[in-house]
């Protein structure tokens, strides 16, 4: 590796390569330094059966949108690990594989950035290292039986990966009721600790809702647009892409057999309690429906399409218990798909929120030369999303761009 280099991107995901394409056309000297291999997230942070949940037409990576067969399809993960690699390959992305960035300082016109074979030099770098960087647990996690396997959602697999026996899943976005629903097609008994998550069906008016969020403007609505700052540590809208996509929300799950619970509140010996809340979980999506429904009714109105059906269905109420024995229901694994945090401790510029997510303005920090990118709602809702991170990387990489003349 040279010593020195214009732009160092720190990270080979999508948002660092997005940004890596739009410098290589401008042929910005860089490197991309990452602590894995390329996609290094998709290939060792997902379950075996993982498949996107934003159809393929929704790629829309530079130099790579997805122009295959199967555009309404979901691409599964091996499929998707593959196309990030052609995708590198395709513009020869400069990347060194194997190279965590562990700290870097500012030097008189730049950064020296520690990497395990020394120190590297470079005039501005993007920090791109993940949407989903700190698993988080909710309080009381520390206090359940030493004797349960406890496991994070980037660590499960597949069911036969488990010990035997039933499975509680806490925390229920599109992560938790995906696991939850494999689970529970294995023959586990599954019970699944509900939090505050927006629900849609797959398909409104015979169309996708990554569709109707696209054209209505939903997905590119911006930070401002947010109730608080907080809004951004919410899950996405429960949904899948399995089986070549389907309705998967906590009605589907209930009446599938899965056992809902309310909020995780801790344990005392062998039980584990939960609060009384479910009714009011559900209520909550039901309400962020409506907040997207408003978006479908503007967007039908402006494109002068009726408005399509839609089943609306009544307030959900069921009986769920606040206590649940680990012996009695035969309890062996507990996995955390309970959401992220932000975790830039690294960097050691004070750049960050009380949440802990970078300040910036369309990447760009208070620091002269440090760009982010890839960070929920930077610019829009799809700044996360394949949809979306490359429309970020473009007005990053001309930032950089024009920094330098
Ligand atoms: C379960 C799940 C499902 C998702 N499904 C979809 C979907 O269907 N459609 C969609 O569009 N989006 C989806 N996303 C969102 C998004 O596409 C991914 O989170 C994506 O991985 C974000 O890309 P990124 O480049 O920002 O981060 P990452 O892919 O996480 O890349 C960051 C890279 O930085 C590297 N790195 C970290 N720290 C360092 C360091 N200090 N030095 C060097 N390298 C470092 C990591 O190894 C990693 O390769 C999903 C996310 C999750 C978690």
């Amino acid at each position: 590796m040279k010593s020195s280099v214009d732009v160092a991107i720190i990270g080979g995901g999508q948002a660092g390569l997005a940004t890596s394409w739009y410098l290589t056309q401008a042929k910005v000297d860089h490197v991309v330094l990452e602590a894995g291999r390329v996609a290094e997230t998709w290939r060792t942070r997902h379950w075996d059966s993982f498949c996107l949940v934003t159809p393929n037409w929704s790629v829309k990576l530079p130099g790579a949108e997805y122009d295959g067969p199967d555009p309404d399809g979901f691409m599964p993960l091996s499929e998707l690990i593959d196309y990030f690699k052609a995708w590198a390959d395709s513009f020869d992305a400069p990347i060194e594989d194997s190279t965590p960035v562990t700290s870097f300082e500012a030097t008189d016109g730049g950064f020296h950035l520690t990497v395990p074979s020394g120190t590297l030099k470079a005039r501005q770098v993007v920090v791109a290292t993940g949407a989903y960087q700190r698993a988080h647990r909710p309080a009381g996690w520390e206090q359940l039986p030493r004797d349960l396997h406890q496991i994070l959602a980037e660590e499960y697999r597949n069911p036969e990966a488990l010990p035997p026996g039933a499975v509680l899943v806490v925390g229920s976005a599109q992560t938790g009721c995906q696991v939850a629903e494999e689970l529970h097609d294995s023959g586990r008994t599954v019970y699944l600790s509900c939090g505050r998550c927006a629900w849609t069906t797959r398909r409104i008016g015979g169309r996708d809702f990554v569709r109707w969020a696209a054209e209505s403007g939903f997905l590119t609505r911006s930070f401002q647009t947010l109730p608080s700052p907080a809004s951004r540590l919410i899950g996405n809208i429960q949904s899948t892409g399995g089986r070549g996509g389907h309705d998967l929300h906590y009605r589907t799950l209930h009446a599938g057999g899965v056992n809902l619970v309310g909020h995780f509140k801790g344990a005392n010996g062998s039980k584990l309690f939960f609060a009384d809340d479910v009714a009011a979980s559900v209520d909550f999506g039901d309400a962020r429906l409506r907040d997207f429904w408003k978006y479908i009714e503007a967007c039908c109105i402006a494109t002068n399409r009726n408005l399509p059906d839609f089943d609306w269905p009544g307030p959900f109420r069921i009986t769920t218990p606040t206590e649940l024995d680990v012996h009695e229901a035969g309890l062996r694994t507990v996995i955390w798909t309970s959401g992220y945090r932000p975790d830039y401790k690294w960097v050691k510029f004070p750049v960050f929120d009380d949440l802990g997510f970078p300040v910036q303005t369309d990447g760009r920090t208070a620091v002269p030369g440090l760009y982010f990118m890839g960070v929920h709602f930077m610019r829009k809702n799809s700044s996360t999303i394949l949809y979306g991170v490359g429309e970020d990387a473009e007005i990053v990489a001309r930032h950089i761009v024009e920094a330098r003349s």
